[in-house]
Order: structure tokens, then sequence, then C-alpha cells
């Protein structure tokens, strides 16, 4: 027994020799210190008490009692709580020593501090002290009300961040947050996002949802400036029996619909959740079809034939495709964006190509001469930024044995103004090999001329959006003659699209618009509906 203990004692271990009862038989000084009895006395008998890592009390004398009865060896975790001191942490552990029982206790704080940390930097987050969503809704479940569930985002959040630094934005973060807090101290609040945080208000809380969002779109004033908050709120009323989780998650929609609306504060609508759900079904049927070896099942192109204004002789078409969804119609309005956002735009480009190529052939059988013709392919953003761009378009249209003189690439103001110096070096090298670049939905985007003066384009294609009601509308002519004359003075053609009346026309013709397409001439066409408008005009 002297043997085993010095050894023990040795290796600075606190250790305790008890009989059954726990009466304590050898005692070293350190677990003399730690259990504050001696020699000869009751182990328990002092006024330390036993908890585990989430402070809860725990019955030491009945677990080891338990485990001797039970003849277990046991190994557990346990803090050692004093009136007057900090909790001391061992990891303390019971052996049979043949008719004594040896308790040894291994200080064991840094460790459970260490775990107690990491728990908490996975509940909360440390720079705002809120919870973690999961935490936050853990913590909902067991108030077991239903209140109303909001969702804050700081819009120019990311501005001030550019502007001002990381600091100034996480104080205007801070701000936002003791205004939230100042108006209802009870209410309880999570981080969402660098930007953004949810709460929960009780039901009891008077909340009246647009003083609130005004208060919260007060300026702020720091070191003597001032900075206006740009603060969006989502939010939703919940009903009885409502899951906290639907209902954050309805809160967090009704934000994003803000996001796009330009609105800045909106409840939560059943219409909204049919949208988004309408979206991601959108998003599946999408990418099953994408994975189908032939896309020719699902997909079909039109063209839409495009016009020389004054001799009213076929220039060419704008290819546009088309998309079936069992049997329904899907307007590209709706799957290119997902076909962008998914990466998968440069199929849908290719596509386009190949059946292109089938009509160019099936032209060239029926004798018409297809030099004359430029067809229109509308480019997305995603790709003219795509570094490989160039090398697949060129290796698409080689492949498919197309000209690059016999296409026109469209693409929007807006993609070609962010990133303008990189894209506006694709456009001359693209330019260089043939083709020719036309400016999509022209007048939306406000492009500054100084942009304009400076970009290597051939074309300008006025919006739809002006010529619908430009007879009618001053305003609308102001812009559509605007237009017409910057083309003229940069001495580069102009196409008006959306033509449909012979009014528009006439007015188009009178501003020197050289190109025309529109359902005046016609609606875009299937192949070989196509094919028969050409043949028909060549022969008349
Ligand atoms: P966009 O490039 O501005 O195409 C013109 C749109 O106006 C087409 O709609 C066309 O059908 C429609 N349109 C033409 N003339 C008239 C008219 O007289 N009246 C009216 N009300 N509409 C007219 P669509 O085909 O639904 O295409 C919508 C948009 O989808 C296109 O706008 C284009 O941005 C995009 N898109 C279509 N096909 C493709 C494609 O293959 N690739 C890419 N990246 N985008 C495409
Ligand atoms: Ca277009
Ligand atoms: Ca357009």
């Amino acid at each position: 027994m002297k043997n085993l203990s010095d050894q023990i004692e040795a290796m600075n271990i606190a250790y305790v020799v008890v009989n059954s009862e726990m009466q304590v038989l050898e005692i070293s000084t350190q677990a003399s210190e730690l259990f504050r009895v001696d020699g000869g006395q009751y182990l328990f008998g002092s006024n330390v008490s036993f908890i585990d890592e989430e402070f809860n009390f725990i019955d030491l004398p009945q677990q080891l009692r338990r485990a001797i009865e039970e003849q277990m060896e046991i190994e557990l975790e346990v803090g050692l709580s004093y009136p007057d001191k900090n909790v001391e942490w061992a990891k303390l552990s019971l052996i049979r020593y043949k008719d004594f029982y040896i308790i040894s206790l291994i200080e064991h704080g840094e460790l459970i501090a260490a775990r107690r940390l990491n728990r908490q930097l996975s509940t909360q987050d440390p720079h705002t002290g809120l919870l973690y969503r999961e935490a936050f809704l853990s913590k909902l479940n067991l108030l077991e009300q239903n209140g109303t569930v909001c969702c804050v985002r700081i819009c120019n959040y990311q501005r001030i961040n550019e502007i001002w630094g990381t600091a100034v934005a996480n104080l205007v973060f801070m701000e936002v947050l003791s205004r939230v807090l100042s108006e209802l101290p009870s209410a309880l609040c999570s981080k969402h996002s660098t930007d953004s945080f949810n709460l929960f208000i009780p039901p009891e809380t008077a909340f009246d949802v647009e003083r609130f969002y005004s208060l919260l779109n007060e300026p702020f004033h720091f070191n003597h400036r001032h900075f206006f908050s740009n603060v969006a709120l989502g939010y939703y009323v919940e009903k009885e029996g409502d899951s906290h989780e639907l209902s954050l998650n309805k809160a967090e929609m009704a934000i994003l619909d803000v996001l796009t609306e330009r609105v800045r504060l909106a409840e939560f609508q059943e219409e909204l959740a049919r949208q988004i759900e309408h979206q991601n079904n959108l998003e599946t049927e999408f990418r099953a079809a994408l994975n189908k070896d032939r896309l020719e099942e699902d997909f079909y192109v039109l063209f839409q034939p495009v016009h020389e204004a004054d001799s009213q002789r076929v220039a060419g078409a704008e290819c546009l495709i088309r998309w079936t969804l069992n049997g329904q119609f899907v307007s590209p309005v709706e799957f290119i964006p997902i076909a962008e956002r998914i990466g998968d735009i440069g199929l849908l480009t290719q596509f386009n190509i190949g059946q292109l190529s089938r009509l160019v052939l099936k032209l060239e059988q029926k004798g018409i001469d297809t030099q004359t013709l430029l067809f229109a392919l509308n480019i997305s953003v995603v790709e003219i930024l795509d570094v490989e761009f160039i090398d697949k378009l060129m290796s698409s249209i080689t492949k498919h044995q197309l000209s690059p003189n016999q296409i026109k690439l469209e693409l929007t103001e807006s993609a070609l103004i962010d990133n303008f110096n990189y894209v506006n070096q694709t456009l001359e090298r693209l330019q260089g090999y043939g083709f020719r670049i036309s400016i999509d939905d022209f007048g939306t985007g406000f492009s500054s001329l100084s942009y304009l003066c400076r970009l290597s384009f051939d074309e300008i294609k006025i919006d739809r959006a002006f010529v619908t009601n430009v007879v009618e509308d001053t305003k609308l002519q102001t812009v559509f003659n605007s237009v017409a004359l910057l083309a003229q003075n940069m001495m580069k053609p102009v196409v008006a699209e959306g033509v449909e009346t012979v009014e528009q026309l006439i007015y188009a013709k009178a501003k020197k618009v050289e190109y025309i397409q529109g359902f005046y001439f016609s609606k875009p066409l299937p192949e070989e509906e196509f094919i028969n408008y050409l043949l028909e005009r060549q022969h008349t």
C-alpha cells in the first residue's frame, strides 16, 4: 500500500484511499486541500460540492457508491465547487485495490476552459456577442411562445466597410443593434451574416413596425461624421404553433424580396414562398434538362427577322432560345438568370450555334445567299468574363462551319460597363476575329458617355422599353431621339427592337434608325418558318 501511494504521490497526482464507507484511510496533501478533509474523516464531510461542466450539481458520493457496489472502475470530469474560491476542475478516477478504493484526481482546468470557450464560439459570435442561428433557435424553442421574427440588414454595410474600414462598419452594426435592444429590450437577437441579424420579439412586447423601421434608419454620428444608415427590415408575424425555424426562413425571404424590389420594409407574404419554391423547382428541372445528352428534346431556337428600315430587306435574325418543360413554355427571362447562376450559360450559347449552323446549311441548300445575312447571339456577362470565352466560341463556331463574319454578338450595356477594361479588350479581340458587337437594351443601363466613347462596338440596339410607347409619350421620344442622334454622331447603326406598329416604324425611320426588329415584321420564327419567310421575300 505504502509502495503504491508513494508511486502515485511521486507522479504528482492527488489521491485518497477510502474504504467502501468512503472513510479516508490515507490522503495526499493535494487531495486533502481539494476535498478539505483529513485521514479518518468521511470523504464528503466538508463544504465542497460537485458540479458538471454545465455547472449542474452532481451527487458524487452516490455515483461512487454505485460504482463500488457494481464493482466498476469509473472515470469522470468533475468540478469541485467551494463557497469561498473558484471551482477546481479535475479528472477523477476510482480504482479498486484489494479491499480499498483509490480515488485519484488529475488537474483538468485548462481543458475544460478550452472546451467551454470552443462551445461558446460555436454558438455565439465573438465580435457582437450574438447567438448563432442554431443556438438562437434552441433558445426560442424553450420559450414556447410565438411572436414576431425579423431579419435586419444593413444594406450599405459593404460600402461603409470599403470606404471607412471594418472597424467603422462594425461600429455601425453595433449601433443598429443597440438601437434595437434599447427599443425592444425583451427581443432575442442572433447573428445572420456580416451585415444582418435576426430578432425575435415576444408576443407581449408592444411593437410598431413602421416606427421601429424609421428608428433604425436615423443617421449616425461618429467622430463628427454623419453616416446614413440604410437598413432593410423583413418580418413575419408568427401564428400559434408556427415553427420558429420556418418563421426565420420567412423573415429572411421577406428581406430578399426587399432587396430585389428596392423597398426596405416588407412583411413576409405566402405568395413569395410560392415564387421561391417555383424558382427552386425550375432550377432543379433546368439542371436535369441540361444534363440530358440531347438538349434538342427540351430546347429549341427561334429566329426573329431583322429588317433594313429603308429597303425592308431581311438583314438577318436574332437567335432566341426557348425551353419547354413538361409541354409548358418557360420564358428565357426566367431561365437565363438560372443558367448564369449555375454557370451553364455557355452550353446554351453552344446550342444556339449548333442550331444556327443547321439553319445556315438549310438556307444554302435552298439557294439563299447567307453571306448577306447577319445572325445575332445574345451573350451573357458571365460568359464575357470567362477567360476562355473566345476560345470556346471560336472552337464551337469552327466545329459548326460558321464564320465570325456571319455573327453579331449582343451584349447588354451593364455587362460592358462593369470590368470595363477587360471587357473592352475582349471586344476588340472579338472584332479582330470578324464578329460584330452590338449593345443590347441600350438606354436602360445609364452608361456614361465617356465609357461609350472608349467602347469597341459596332451597333446600338435601342431597348424595347423606349420603342413601345414612343409615338404617344414625349419623354420616351426624348430618349429615343437622343440615342438615335448619339449613334449617328458616333457613326454606328441603330436597331430598334420591339417595333409592333406602322407608326412606330415610321417614327424610327424618321429618326434614321437603320434596322427594325419586331412583331410589325415578324415574331421569332421556328427554323422552317424562317426559311419560308426568307424564300417568300426573295421572290417578291
Ligand atoms: P432581348 O435580347 O432584348 O430579346 C428581345 C426580346 O424581345 C425577345 O424576347 C423577343 O421575343 C422580344 N420581342 C421582339 N420583338 C418584339 C415586339 O415587337 N414586341 C414584343 N412585345 N416583344 C418583342 P424573348 O425571346 O422572350 O427573350 C427575352 C430575353 O431573354 C432576351 O431579351 C435576351 O436577353 C434573353 N435571351 C433570349 N435568348 C437568349 C439566349 O439564347 N442566350 C442568352 N444569353 N439570352 C437570351
Ligand atoms: Ca438581344
Ligand atoms: Ca433587347
